[in-house]
């Protein structure tokens, strides 16, 4: 999943998340992407943007900033974006997205906490997910 920080001809600004850039594109040139605020469907695309990351596999990407002040930019607005549009479900994370994707619950966007063994059932369910690294809390990330 890749977001973008999108903007309309209103300049309302606003983060659109995407399956790969190439999706991106895509819909921006049918004009299938519009503001949410305005339903304006000129859209463009500010300069920066950032990636995020799958199974815990972090990629970054920034324009001139390092790589951890590009991570830790990253995961502000990603924790924000996440604060403002997910239900916080705490450690019923897991019963939660499996019961969403079985069709118990209806989908919604829900965050939480899952352990190691929850976050490989639920990859090995093909459910997909975000896993965001604690900013307070460094853990060990296999750099080289
Ligand atoms: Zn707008």
């Amino acid at each position: 999943m890749i977001a973008f920080d999108l903007f309309c001809e209103n300049d309302h600004v606003f983060e659109a998340w995407f399956k790969d850039r190439d999706t991106y594109e895509e819909q921006s040139r049918r004009g299938l992407i519009e503001c949410p605020i305005c339903g304006n469907n000129n859209i463009k695309k500010r300069p920066s943007q950032f990636a995020i990351m799958k199974g815990g596999k972090r990629e970054a990407q920034g324009e001139g900033l390092s790589e951890r002040d590009a991570a830790i930019e990253v995961l502000k607005r990603i924790h924000s974006y996440v604060m403002k549009n997910t239900e916080d479900v705490g450690t019923k994370f897991a019963e939660t997205a499996l019961k969403m994707h079985y069709g118990v619950l209806e989908p919604k966007n829900i965050r939480g906490v899952a352990t190691e063994e929850q976050e490989k059932m639920l990859q090995d369910e093909g459910i997909d997910f975000f896993k965001l690294p604690v900013l307070s809390k460094q853990r060990g990330e296999g750099d080289s």
